[in-house]
């Protein structure tokens, strides 16, 4: 057997959904259609840490603003984590692997890619870990897709998710 070299790096919640602030789960546990789309692709998974669950409570926090999150402390610690997830993508692209995305989620303040929300309201915005990862990259010179996973829109996010292991 040999091995694909696909490479997909995905948010801690889709592949866990215990982590979710409280109310905010949606499935039991994984995002089945996803796991089952990386399963038949043959892409391998890194699953990224989930930055909130260091900070506001933890597994028993309940949903907070992005202010609240917009702290000198958190942003380290996104920045922090960014660091070493970049330094993983190098080593990979450095063996010729291909890193085909970054899946993060939207309306998360922290792992937003296109729509963030703030209470009740959604506006254009990024999270905070997915502006740092995005930083760190510009700094190193190279580009993976951060794509956004919508988990109120399953069937739009498996689209496209399915596109880029299509095209990969
Ligand atoms: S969106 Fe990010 S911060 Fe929020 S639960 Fe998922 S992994 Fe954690």
């Amino acid at each position: 057997m040999e091995r694909s070299k696909k490479i997909i790096f995905v948010s801690h919640c889709l592949l866990n959904q215990n982590v979710r602030a409280v109310g905010r789960e949606k499935f039991a546990g994984s995002f089945k259609d996803l796991l089952e789309l990386f399963a038949a692709s043959g892409v391998g998974i890194v699953q990224l840490p989930c930055p909130q669950l260091d900070f506001n409570g933890g597994l028993d926090r309940r949903v907070k603003s992005r202010d609240s999150y917009e702290t000198n402390g958190y942003r380290k610690h996104c920045h922090k984590l960014s660091i070493n997830l970049i330094n993983q993508i190098e080593n990979y692209l450095r063996k010729n692997y291909s890193v085909i995305a970054i899946l993060g989620v939207e309306l998360s303040v922290t792992c937003a890619v296109h729509q963030i929300k703030n209470g009740r309201k959604s506006s254009p915005g990024k999270g905070i870990l997915i502006e740092e990862l995005e930083n760190e990259m510009q700094k190193k010179n190279f580009q993976v897709p951060i794509i956004g996973v919508n988990i109120d829109n399953i069937y739009s996010s498996i689209e496209k998710v399915q596109s880029l292991l299509d095209f990969s």
